[in-house]
């Protein structure tokens, strides 16, 4: 029942997939809610110009480059691939069309309100959209994040020659040379779209090596299969100005320790260096709210903000901004709006790089690990490489590994990381028994179907004893 001193019982501001999933479950438990959104479409970053586009773009020029190539020649299909941008562009399109068109449904089929507009707070249960006001009895702070500036930098996606990641999604064509800023997640998957499409591609990191927040032998391992692939890396190397003439970027670069400057050319630069919390235009301090030094909003475990009755979740507050992380939030500030217990195991959240080979973790780092523990006897790895999976040997799929890392006291698993052509899918399995406190032994004695993939997490968790079989 909605309490009649308020327009709604939960007002959600911003439908990306922290947002509208929080909005489905509040209505799903009869809550009275409503959804305010900024863009056009309902589905946030995420379906608009994030996870979902760039996953078009990653599926379909896989198969150029399977093409182009030689991996479907050496299988017996000869193919001389020729690419056709637009209709590739049009396909992502239609995903994204469809799926956030998908939202809109799910919307009115759980009777949450859609507001059309920027919400700007006026009071801690008050927001004004588009010119009206509109009051709820919890407001959930779902607003997402967008690109963080590399001070000097001007980011123009219409020109098409500096883009960030909305920018990098809709070339018109294939750049010649394209430098990427930042060897993280944006860096890797768009970078490695544009290479299998005929680009040379130099990715500049800053730090001394690329994917921060990997465990360090996977970072190491990705580096060599990219490099192999073609990418150029220069690590420990920082970009101090990008000056655009025409069609051409002069990026001046130096050692990130200091030292003498270079300069190179590119017709595409691609802005990656990380993401920033939306809270511009927010008008937090009048509900009573401030962002920390990260410009993130504090919540506590069930994702009270210090606020009564507003609540945040999703990349607008600490953690890693991934879209799963925001769902989970999504339903667990549901439930607890709705009296119920919702909660999300921060500990155990997977992450996944979709290029190719695909890169997965969740859990602990080896240093992390040993780090905790305090002590590098503590903990113990099994290692498993795909050459020694059956599958993916049979696919041409020699690159990637499969790395356990156990609570040698206990034999708890802490950590997965994998390079495999599906590790995401198979970082699935090692979140679940994550979950439920498996130890490598529990992972080592289960069955698995054969020939799969995820034969190599079994074999990686007997390792940890050992004793793997096909190595
Ligand atoms: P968002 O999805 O950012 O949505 C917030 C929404 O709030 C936006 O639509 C915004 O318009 C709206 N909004 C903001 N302020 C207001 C306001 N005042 N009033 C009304 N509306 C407002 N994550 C993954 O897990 N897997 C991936 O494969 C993946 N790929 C990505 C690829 C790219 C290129 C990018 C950029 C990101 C990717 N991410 C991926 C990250 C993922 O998109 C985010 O973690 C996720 O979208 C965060 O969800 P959210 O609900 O917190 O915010
Ligand atoms: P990121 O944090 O993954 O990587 C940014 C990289 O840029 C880091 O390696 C950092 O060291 C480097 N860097 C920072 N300043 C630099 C500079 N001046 N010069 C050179 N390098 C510099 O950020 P991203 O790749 O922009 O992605 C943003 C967020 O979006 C990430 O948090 C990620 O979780 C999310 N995302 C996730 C996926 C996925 O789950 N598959 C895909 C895309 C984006």
């Amino acid at each position: 029942m909605t309490d009649q001193t308020y327009d709604y019982d939960v007002l959600v501001i911003g439908s990306g997939p922290g947002g509208y999933v929080a909005a489905i479950r509040a209505g799903q438990l009869g809550l009275k809610t409503a959804c305010v959104e900024s863009r056009e479409t309902l589905g946030g970053t995420c379906l608009n110009v994030g996870c979902i586009p760039s996953k078009a773009m990653l599926h379909a020029s896989e198969f150029y480059d399977a093409a182009a190539n030689g991996t479907m020649a050496k299988m017996g299909v000869e193919v001389t691939p020729k690419l056709n941008l637009p209709v590739m562009h049009d396909q992502r399109k239609d995903a994204v069309k469809q799926l956030t068109d998908g939202i809109a449904f799910l919307f009115k089929k759980n009777k949450v309100d859609w507001i059309k507009g920027r919400a700007t707070f006026t009071d801690a249960h008050s927001v004004t959209v588009a010119g009206k006001t509109v009051t709820a009895k919890n407001i959930v702070i779902a607003t997402g994040s967008s690109v963080t500036p590399l001070p000097g930098v001007e980011v123009d996606n219409e020109s098409q020659v500096v883009v960030d990641s909305t920018g990098a999604l809709e070339l018109a064509s294939v750049p010649k040379h394209m430098v990427v800023i930042g060897g993280g997640v944006i860096g890797l998957e768009l970078g490695s779209v544009w290479r299998r499409l005929g680009a040379t591609v130099t990715c500049v990191e800053f730090l001394d090596q690329i994917l921060p927040g990997f465990d360090a032998d996977i970072r190491k391992e990705a580096n060599r299969i990219f490099k192999k692939q073609g990418f150029d890396f220069k690590l420990g190397t920082k970009v101090t100005k990008v000056a655009v003439k025409g069609k051409t970027a002069t990026l001046t670069m130096e050692p990130a320790k200091g030292g003498a400057s270079e300069t190179i050319e590119a017709d595409c630069v691609l802005v990656s260096i990380g993401r920033r919390p939306n809270t511009d235009g927010l008008a937090l301090d009048k509900a009573g709210l401030k962002t920390n030094e990260r410009g993130q909003i504090e919540i506590d475990h069930e994702f009270r903000t210090a606020v009564d009755g507003v609540w945040a979740i999703g990349d607008v507050v600490p953690g890693p901004m991934l879209a799963h992380k925001a769902e989970d939030e999504g339903i667990a500030v549901a439930e607890n709006i709705a009296g119920q217990t919702g909660i999300v195991n921060h500990d155990v959240i997977p992450s996944v790089v979709y290029t190719w080979p695909e890169i997965a973790g969740v859990g602990l780092t080896e240093e992390q690990a040993i780090e905790k523990l305090g002590d590098k006897a503590k903990v113990k790895v099994g290692k498993f490489p795909m050459l020694g999976n059956s599958r993916a040997k049979t696919n041409h799929e020699p690159d990637g590994s499969v790395k356990i890392i156990a609570d040698a006291d206990t034999d708890r698993v802490l950590g997965v990381w994998a390079i495999a052509s599906v590790a995401g899918t198979m970082i699935a399995e090692a979140a679940l028994a994550m979950e439920f406190g498996a130890t490598s032994e529990d992972i080592a004695y289960t069955c698995h179907a054969h020939p799969t993939h995820s034969e190599a997490i079994k074999e990686a968790a007997m390792a940890v004893q050992g004793k793997p079989i096909h190595i």
